[in-house]
């Protein structure tokens, strides 16, 4: 994983410009959650990042979460996704400055996220625009499947047993 601290300055910067430029006000707590979503490396909901900010003692509503965490999809601060493997509804997020384009593999039983990043994305994207006439300019691609985690297995074996004994 890549180091995201020198991100955040540019992250801070960029939202700073963005909250003027829409007249939006520039309060600690926007800047707090960006912190905390530049600190994290992982694919998190909106309740995580709520429960995340409690943990560290930081005051900061639910609303002002999940508000916040709009304003970092339209400013381009975050990526928003809908893996559909739980819950359609859910939208999981992740920092999106300095990340490369890459693709999800999402394990259906611990609903573990992986990334992976392959050039031949590109090179289908490139030849299906072209052939078809589009431009394509963003794309999502999900794996769904069975991860190798310890504790997915274990995980999977306990759900195995209960349904045996019923
Ligand atoms: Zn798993
Ligand atoms: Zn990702």
């Amino acid at each position: 994983m890549l180091n995201s601290t020198p991100l955040i300055g540019e992250a801070r910067t960029k939202l700073e410009e963005y909250l003027l430029t829409k007249g939006l006000r520039r309060s600690s707590e926007r800047f707090a959650i960006l912190e905390e979503v530049y600190s994290r490396n992982d694919h998190f909901d909106a309740e995580e990042l709520y429960q995340a900010m409690k943990e560290r003692s930081f005051a900061v509503s639910r609303a002002t979460v999940y508000n916040t965490l709009e304003v970092l999809v339209d400013c381009g601060l975050v990526s928003r996704h809908q893996f559909g493997d739980e819950d359609n509804t859910k939208s999981r997020f992740e920092k999106s400055l300095g990340r490369q384009q890459h693709a999800h593999l999402i394990c259906v039983n611990c609903h573990r996220v992986m990334e992976f990043c392959d050039p031949r994305l590109q090179l289908i994207k490139t030849t299906v625009g072209h052939t078809l006439q589009f431009h394509v300019e963003s794309h999502s691609l999900v794996f769904y499947g069975e991860c190798a985690d310890e504790a997915c297995v274990a995980r999977t074996k306990a759900a195995a047993a209960t349904i045996n004994v019923n």
